[in-house]
């Protein structure tokens, strides 16, 4: 292969991403589509442009194969909002400075959609035959809450395109250290999402006059009260095989230490005496549990008048293993039961294998390609686009891996959606190499 005109042709395919004003709302992902769709029908192949609506597009394509089960390379094309002048170089420049590829999406993910494109034209290239479909999927409306113009709505009207057992996605890859021994994360699993108001009533009246039934007092207990809480430890197979993996390179004390974060008893001692990085703890600590962060509050218009009613918005995550029903269950001692709960959205936790064969490919290929570094299963407090397809397709098993190794010092992975974003040319060739071995292996060419 020669990995260095891959490079150049990768690198243009991200520049020209990034180029594309795709911010959601309101998306406008079509541009992406169209493009990606005019390469690909370039190079022989079929692709097919959807729209949910004008200006939401999707694109998809394949390479038929044999009779495995079929493989699925997502990536979605939307990115979030920029302020312009906080940035060092423009947002939609797609410009190279320093080895860097800088823009809006340069990490989140239009990376990645360039390099599974990259791979995907690979291996059309080569002509090889496959032992499984091999289906290429730049999907809209990642970024947007519930949005749905994205794989969710493929899967709904168009599931002939996307409806496969295995797919490959952002959310996992970036690589961090513990005890002075590397890993990369394969994330396997994500956090719910339980988004609610609480709703208190009490008697309206006049400020002047207090009286014992303000519903803004009544509100403000339940939100201190959520606020004040440590909800119980609720751990998870993903976690207990993520930690049992970083132990296993770690010193006797530090791996008993790592054993006991999952304890619900020693946990906080563990973490508090753990060597690891405080963003790791932080991120641990709402992993093993249900989290509520209150975020909105709405109460009352005028300064004298006691409100009848008051609001607050809650933004609320689930633990694997646990449901709508467990978590109201564990919330409702804390606020109260005359607080009214109304529940906006929910997307249950997700748990994939952590031993699935193509979980295992992206082990087999990392201890090739990074033989110091061990790969374990990650799970996420944030979302993907899994919760768009595993809710609908509950078999799918999908994986959020595209590697990137930080060099000492620098913090690539901390300006996803912040300001100055941008991928190192090395690492989009590095991830594009790992993705190529992964599905070439998965697809059983060489
Ligand atoms: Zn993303």
């Amino acid at each position: 292969m020669d990995w260095e005109a891959v490079r150049d042709e990768v690198t243009g395919y991200l520049q020209d991403l990034l180029r594309q004003d795709t911010t959601n709302p309101p998306g406008n992902e079509i541009l992406a589509a169209d493009y990606i769709a005019g390469i690909l029908r370039r190079e022989g192949l079929d692709p097919v442009v959807t729209s949910s609506e004008p200006g939401r597009g999707n694109v998809t394509a394949r390479i038929q194969g044999g009779a495995e089960p079929a493989l699925m390379l997502l990536g979605h094309t939307d990115v979030v909002a920029v302020e312009p002048e906080k940035w060092t170089h423009p947002p939609f420049g797609g410009e190279i400075h320093d080895g860097y590829i800088w823009g809006r999406g340069a990490l989140d993910m239009k990376n990645m959609v360039a390099a599974e494109l990259m791979v995907f034209l690979l291996l059309h290239r080569q002509g090889v035959s496959l032992n499984r479909d091999l289906i290429y999927a730049a999907t809209a409306d990642e970024e947007a809450g519930k949005g749905n113009h994205g794989v969710g709505w493929l899967l709904d009207h168009h599931p002939e395109q996307v409806d496969v057992p295995f797919v490959l996605t952002e959310g996992g890859g970036s690589d961090f250290k513990v005890g002075g021994a590397r890993f990369f994360a394969c994330q396997t699993g994500q956090k719910g999402i339980f988004r609610f108001r609480m709703v208190a009533r009490g008697r309206p009246g006049h400020g002047s006059q207090p009286h014992g039934d303000n519903a803004v007092v009544k509100l403000s207990r339940a939100v201190a009260a959520l606020g004040a809480a440590t909800l119980s430890l609720h751990p998870s197979k993903t976690l207990k095989v993520f930690l049992d993996g970083i132990a296993d390179k770690q010193d006797a004390e530090t791996a008993k230490l790592l054993r006991m974060v999952l304890d619900p008893e020693q946990s906080d001692t563990a973490l508090a005496s753990l060597p690891l990085d405080a963003k790791l703890v932080k991120s641990l600590q709402s992993l093993l549990r249900n989290t509520v962060s209150p975020t909105m509050l709405d109460a009352g218009s005028k300064i004298n008048v006691i409100p009848a009613e008051a609001t607050a918005w809650v933004d609320g995550r689930l633990a694997p293993g646990q449901t709508d029903e467990s978590f109201l269950s564990e919330i409702r001692p804390l606020i109260g039961e005359d607080i009214e709960v109304i529940v906006d959205q929910y997307s249950p936790p997700l748990e994939a294998s952590a031993d699935s064969p193509l979980y295992r490919t992206v082990v087999e290929v990392m201890a090739e390609r990074d033989p110091e570094a061990t790969v374990v299963p990650g799970l996420m407090t944030g979302g993907t686009d899994a919760k768009h397809i595993v809710p609908r397709r509950p078999d799918t098993q999908v994986y959020g891996f595209m590697p990137y190794r930080q060099a000492p010092g620098e913090e690539e992975m901390s300006l996803i959606h912040g300001h100055d974003e941008r991928t190192s040319i090395e690492n989009l060739l590095f991830g594009t190499q790992v993705l190529y071995d992964i599905v070439s292996r998965f697809c059983g060419v060489a």
